[in-house]
């Protein structure tokens, strides 16, 4: 299993369960795809005789629950964002598939419920010392290539810093709290879900025409017991041990909840429709060019070209870790649609 590798990009597919209304309206048609799980396998139909097959790292049917999505696409990255590693987590797909309920749903009726976001902040938090150890997040909404605080409306055009030594990305301008408990963690996504749909209200959008980011910053102190190898002839004096320097280590995780894929109707009414189409398809076509970069091992990974993939430069290639779920409907009438997702994930891989 390669999950833990840096590099590559790690692909999930997802489908969602057929919804109240594809039963009846598509009560007579097959779905649009056969998922054979046990071979990581998907069938896409063409027709009524032929299908095109396609594997992937994983295949998640309509009947995957949360817990095991998390643990595929979600855990490796996890654990290694708390080994000191960078990574990302990104669900890519057409509006209506799940992907804010595959990463963000909060699970407050039923936990089983819960999403990514909230199991890997469990995860972290029963991980991390709360003596030593700090948790802090932003949460953030890019749209239009203009990234605005969800924390903070105020907030309204952060701009991205990139060192030009390390290539480490920062955002002084945006809100950072930090986290000590889960509870206080939920009520800042509802506030920040709150903030993110007034903001829309008034620019006249919805939440799919964007992409929505969580970053989680994990410092963690290391004491120097932990990083020298030498202390295992048992010869280490207790003198020495007290002088051995503690050092802090970061990391970084970042979760997004894409905008959705889909083609926008270009005689859509709305006047802005045609610029929003025209910037959801630079930044998840700039995503798409990075994660192929990434895929074929090249030198170069064209992250300037957009400011979604300026702002995940130092969480994905390196050392850093990414792992993409793609969501897919099972309407036949979106066929079209689902194809295409199914690509930008094969060409991920
Ligand atoms: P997206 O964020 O891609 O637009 P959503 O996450 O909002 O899609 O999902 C659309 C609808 O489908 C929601 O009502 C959601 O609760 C439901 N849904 C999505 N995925 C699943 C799933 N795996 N099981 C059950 N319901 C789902
Ligand atoms: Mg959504």
């Amino acid at each position: 299993d390669d999950a833990g590798v840096p590099g590559r990009v790690r692909v999930a597919v997802r489908l969602r369960p057929r919804n109240a209304e594809e039963s009846v309206a598509d009560a007579d048609f097959a779905d649009c795809v056969e998922l054979q799980p046990e071979f990581k396998r998907l069938k896409l139909r063409r027709n009524n005789w032929d299908t095109d097959t396609y594997e992937f790292d994983e295949v998640l049917t309509e009947f995957a629950s949360q817990k095991r999505v998390y643990e595929v696409v979600a855990k490796p990255v996890v654990e290694s964002v708390l080994d000191g590693y960078n990574g990302t987590v990104m669900a890519y797909g057409q509006t209506g598939t799940g992907k804010t309920y595959t990463i963000g749903r909060l699970g407050e009726e039923d936990t089983a419920d819960r999403g990514i976001i909230v199991r890997a902040m469990e995860d972290i938090l029963a991980d991390v010392s709360l003596e030593t150890d700090s948790v802090s997040v932003s949460f953030l909404q890019l749209y239009m290539e203009s990234l605005h605080d969800l924390l903070d409306p105020t907030n309204d055009n952060i701009s991205i810093v990139e060192d030009p030594k390390s290539g480490d990305v920062s955002l002084p301008g945006a809100t950072l709290v930090e986290i000590r408990d889960q509870q206080s963690f939920l009520e800042l996504l509802r506030l920040g879900e709150a903030h993110r749909y007034a903001a829309n209200t008034r620019l006249n959008t919805e939440s799919s025409r964007s992409h929505a980011l969580l970053m989680v910053h994990v410092k963690r102190s290391v004491k120097g017991r932990d990083l020298d190898h030498s202390s295992q002839n048992g010869n280490t004096t207790n003198m020495a041990k007290t002088l051995r320097p503690t050092l802090i280590r970061k990391a970084k995780l970042v979760i997004v909840d894409l905008a959705g894929s889909e083609r926008i109707d270009k005689s859509g009414s709305e006047a802005h429709t045609l610029e929003e189409a025209k910037s959801i398809n630079l930044s998840l076509s700039a995503l798409g060019k990075c994660i192929n970069a990434l895929a074929e091992n090249s030198a170069h990974v064209p992250v300037r070209d957009s400011k979604l993939t300026r702002l995940l430069r130092d969480s994905f290639g390196g050392t850093a870790r990414t792992s993409l779920v793609i969501t897919i409907g099972p309407s036949p009438r979106h066929r079209g649609e689902t194809a295409s997702t199914i690509m930008f994930g094969q060409r991920a891989m």
